[in-house]
This record gives structure tokens, C-alpha cells and sequence, in this order.
């Protein structure tokens, strides 16, 4: 029986500890809260996404350039196994319309009660208000307890599971990026992901539109598409739909200052159809009345056209080709605390395939402090469970290596 830390106690450190102890290590978890997984019961407010039900061929692509390297752990931990997880706590689940997976309750804290509740009974120990500082020099963990004391800790074996930097007052604030840094490991820097945009709306725009959302629309950029909703927000616009290509366009307003997106505001109907629509009202209608008459446009959306030109045709093919793809120009990303996700962390080049870090024996990492990223859909929570997995087992392996 080996004693194992784990430093970080959202989902991938509290799945990797119910791994291990299940397995009869005597498994420690440190926070630096006062109580466990702060994040994840955020990530309950509005519905808990647990994972996505779609076969793994459409799954992985999510993750983009990281899939190849998720696949090993969605392997070890499977959407399947998240859902059969859950209903072992006791927890009943189901598939929304969108194929997303959530807890009957959608709530986290039945979930993590009942997770806490079987930790106990496996012997867990958790001690919160343990803020990780590092090593010292014998090579020892570091904390700073709620005394603001030195305290330090020789496990065999090491998970690090301290999440990215978005939300920091949950506790994941990012500050082990340096102390990584620190220890020649390569560490992508922190960036926000699943968020929003900065979009310089008119005055009045903003003064009436603040709230409202763009419902059943695609936002495109780059060859990236996404359909869902939108909500424009005071520095401007938010939502799943923007999600789904906000990498691409994070990226792209990093290397040259913004981004023009496209929406089109009716997708489920092809450029003729609207066309067609747009001719069949009389001429003398204004355009705003025209837009709403022939493809019921609710008035956001047809300000939004009006935002983004100063002119807007009066010709109903030009006028059909505008409605299905209306330029957006961001000039800026939300900041990473109101994010939904970070992307950038520890490199996979840092890690090898057991998620131990290359030149640090009996260190592991999991979670969203390793360099993927993913749009919201279940996938973050997954990917957390799944790292968490693949780093207890790689930690069992790893002992068993070392004492046969
Ligand atoms: C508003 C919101 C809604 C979300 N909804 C969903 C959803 O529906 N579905 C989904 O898939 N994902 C969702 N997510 C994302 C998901 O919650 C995260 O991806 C996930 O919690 C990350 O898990 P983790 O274990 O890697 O890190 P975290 O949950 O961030 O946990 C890391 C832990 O490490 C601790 N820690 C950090 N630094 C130190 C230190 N120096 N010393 C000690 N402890 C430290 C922190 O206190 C924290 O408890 C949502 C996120 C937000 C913000």
C-alpha cells in the first residue's frame, strides 16, 4: 500500500483518488478551499453537462489537435463509464434533445455529496485549506496551512489536478504555472476558452439590447461552424454558438488584433428560400418590417444586421445573402476569470503516456491544467474524468514497476 497525494480536489482529482484508494492505496487530497470542488458545483448552476452521448468518432474530433492524445484516456474512462458512474452514486441521468448527458437532478451537489460520502468510506483524507507551494529543496510538497504554517509531505507518488485559471475565487487560479515553469517543465500559457467576445456595439445597440439572445443561428469563422444561441452582452456577445469556434477566433484576434465572424440568422432556410420569402413582400414595406414579415427576424436580430453595416440592402438577393451570413467584428476576448474553460497548461510533450511528467518520477498530472481544450457540450467534465483515471492508473502502474 503506497500513500498518495493529490493536490487539487475538483473532478479529476477526486476520480483519480476514488481510483487509487479503490485499488487500497492510502490516498491524501489537498485544497487550497475550504471545501472540494468548488468549480464543478459552479459548473451545476445552469445544468450539469456531464459528458456528450454521440459515438467517440464524433466525440474526439472536440478536442481537436489534443485528440489523439485524450483518445488513450476517453479509452480508460469512457462516456459510457461517466454515466454509469453517476447512476453508481446513486444519481439517475438522461439525454437532452442535443444529445448532452445530465444528472436527472442537473444539479452537482447530490453528486458530490454522495462521491464525498463514498471517498470517506474508502478511506480518503481530505484536507482543505492546503494551498500547494511547491517543493523544497529535499524535494518534499510544500503547503501553507490555514495558520499560514510550512507544512511538508514525502508521498511515493504525486497527482497534480489544480484545474486552469478561469473563476480563480473557486480556487483555480493558475498560480502553478509558474511553479512548474520553475521546474523546467513546459507549460502552454493560459488562455481563455469557452467565452466571450468583445464586440464595440453603437450606444444605442447596447442600451437596448443587453439580455437578449439570437436563438437557432450559426456563427462561423475560419471554416469553423457552430449553430445554437447567442446572447449579447454589455461588452458583447456570449452563448454555446460562439463557443463552438472561439478557439479559432481567439487565436486569430491574438496574432492580429480582431475578427470578423458570420451569423447567419436563418439557418434552416437555403439562401433561394429566403430570397424567395424577401420578394414576396411588397415593395413599399420598410426593411425592418420586411425582414420580420417574410422570416420573422425578432428585433435584435434585425438591429444586429443594422449594427454591423451602415447600409443595408435593399435588394432581395443581396438583401437574402447578408440575413445568412451578417459580419461580426470582435475586437477582444472576455477576460480568463469569467471564462467557462482555459486552454494551455502542461504540454503534452512534458507528459508521457501514463501522464507523468518526463524527468519527474512519481509526478502525474490530470485535468483541465494539461493543454487541451474543448467547447462546452460535456466534454471539459469528460476529459477531467477520463485524465483523472488515466493518471491514477499510470501512478499504479508506475509503483508496480518500481516494487514487483
Ligand atoms: C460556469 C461554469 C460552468 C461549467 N459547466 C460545465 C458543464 O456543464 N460541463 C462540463 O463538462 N464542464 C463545465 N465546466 C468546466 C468544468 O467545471 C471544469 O473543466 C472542471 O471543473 C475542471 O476540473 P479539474 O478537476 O481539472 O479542475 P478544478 O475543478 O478547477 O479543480 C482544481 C482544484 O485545484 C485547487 N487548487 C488550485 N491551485 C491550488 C494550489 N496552489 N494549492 C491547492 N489547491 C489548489 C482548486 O482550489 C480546485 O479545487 C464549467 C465551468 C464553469 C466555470
Amino acid at each position: 500500500m503506497a500513500e498518495i497525494s493529490i493536490i487539487g480536489a475538483g473532478p479529476a482529482g477526486l476520480i483519480a483518488a476514488q481510483t487509487l484508494a479503490q485499488a487500497g492505496h492510502r490516498v491524501t487530497i489537498f485544497d487550497q478551499m475550504a471545501s472540494v470542488g468548488r468549480k464543478f458545483l459552479l459548473a451545476g448552476r445552469g445544468g450539469l453537462n456531464l459528458t456528450h452521448s454521440e459515438p467517440l468518432p464524433d466525440f474526439l474530433p472536440r478536442y481537436g489537435a489534443s485528440q489523439s492524445f485524450l483518445a488513450k484516456a476517453l479509452d480508460i474512462f469512457s462516456p459510457d463509464d461517466l454515466r454509469a458512474w453517476c447512476t453508481s452514486l446513486g444519481q439517475d441521468w438522461f439525454i437532452g434533445s442535443s444529445g448532452r448527458v445530465f444528472p436527472t437532478v442537473m444539479k452537482t451537489s447530490p453528486l458530490l455529496r454522495a462521491w464525498l460520502a463514498r471517498l470517506a468510506a474508502l478511506h480518503v483524507t481530505i484536507r482543505p485549506r492546503m494551498r500547494w507551494m511547491g517543493w523544497n529543496e529535499q524535494g518534499a510538497l510544500l503547503f501553507q496551512n490555514a495558520a499560514y504554517e510550512l507544512e511538508q509531505f514525502n508521498p511515493d507518488a504525486t497527482i497534480l489536478a489544480l484545474g486552469g485559471a478561469s473563476w480563480p475565487r473557486l480556487g483555480s487560479d493558475g498560480t502553478w504555472v509558474d511553479l512548474l515553469l520553475g521546474r523546467g517543465i513546459d507549460v502552454a500559457p493560459l488562455k481563455p476558452a469557452n467565452c466571450g467576445f468583445i464586440v464595440p456595439w453603437s450606444p444605442i445597440f447596447r442600451g437596448k439590447f443587453i439580455g437578449h439572445a439570437l436563438h437557432h443561428i450559426t456563427a462561423s469563422f475560419a471554416g469553423q461552424i457552430a449553430e445554437g444561441e447567442a446572447i449579447i452582452s454589455d461588452y458583447g456577445i456570449e452563448g454555446g454558438v460562439i463557443y463552438g469556434i472561439g478557439s479559432g477566433l481567439r487565436d486569430h484576434i491574438e496574432q492580429h488584433g480582431e475578427a470578423t465572424m458570420h451569423i447567419d440568422l436563418r439557418p434552416e432556410m437555403s439562401h433561394n428560400e429566403t430570397m424567395r420569402r424577401l420578394r414576396a413582400i411588397r415593395a413599399r414595406e420598410s426593411t425592418g418590417n420586411t425582414l420580420r414579415k417574410a422570416l420573422s427576424l425578432s428585433p435584435v436580430a434585425i438591429s444586429l444586421l443594422r449594427e454591423s453595416t451602415m447600409d443595408i440592402p435593399r435588394d432581395s438577393e443581396k438583401l437574402a445573402g447578408f440575413v445568412k451570413a451578417v459580419p461580426l467584428r470582435l475586437i477582444g476576448t472576455q477576460n480568463i476569470g469569467r471564462a467557462i474553460s482555459s486552454a494551455g497548461g502542461i504540454k503534452w510533450s512534458a507528459l508521457d503516456e501514463q501522464l507523468m511528467l518526463r524527468r519527474h518520477p512519481g509526478l502525474f498530472a490530470a485535468g483541465e491544467m494539461i493543454d487541451w481544450e474543448a467547447p462546452t457540450g460535456g466534454y471539459l467534465l469528460q476529459a477531467c474524468f477520463s485524465t483523472g483515471t488515466q493518471a491514477a492508473r499510470g501512478v499504479m502502474n508506475w509503483l508496480a514497476a518500481r516494487h514487483p
